[in-house]
């Protein structure tokens, strides 16, 4: 299926909405010690998700990794508007793919491990918006673009880890 204008827009409208009141963090942006997350912490200061420009997120494409949950949970929608605006293959789009998923065989190596992970990961997250980052993992797999043939991998691993992993200890 090829994806339409009309079905990115959507979605974007959805995630402005539903992502639109999630407080700026209260604690520290990425709480690593070392010059990489420092320079992260500076760029990404007092920063709105909404109004962020294009280019922090080009440069910082697999910073996500490094975020504090909150701070992942209030900037991911920046990433994954730019990815809807740019639904191609760029390393804002793959690497916000791969932010919201992990191999199976990594997964089925230490699942302990990676549920723990996931868990703490959307800790905050609501269901709506697990929903809408499902959304989003369903237009990556019906994506008909060769590119995205390892992207949907990843997406169809990333809904059995929002279904498995995060869903049943949602709090909100
Ligand atoms: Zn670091």
């Amino acid at each position: 299926m090829s994806i339409s204008k009309e079905q990115t827009e959507t979605l974007k409208r959805k995630i402005i909405d539903v992502f639109a009141d999630v407080p700026y963090p209260k604690g520290v942006i990425a709480p690593h010690h070392c010059d990489k997350c420092r320079e992260l912490r500076k760029t990404f200061a007092h920063k709105n998700w909404k109004t962020i420009d294009s280019k922090i997120l080009e440069e910082n494409y697999s910073k996500m990794p490094l975020f504090s949950p909150e701070a992942f949970q209030y900037f991911l929608p920046a990433f994954l508007i730019y990815s809807l605006d740019n639904f191609n293959d760029n390393d804002v789009c793959e690497f916000t793919i791969y932010t919201l998923s992990e191999s199976e065989k990594e997964i089925k190596e230490n699942p302990d491990y990676w549920r723990k992970y996931f868990q703490n990961r959307f800790e905050s997250f609501t269901l709506k918006q697990i929903n809408l980052i499902h959304e989003f993992l369903s237009l990556v797999e019906s994506k008909e673009d060769d590119n995205f043939y390892l992207y949907r991998e990843s997406a169809e691993t990333g809904k059995k880890i929002m279904k498995e992993f995060i869903e049943p200890t949602l709090k909100n």
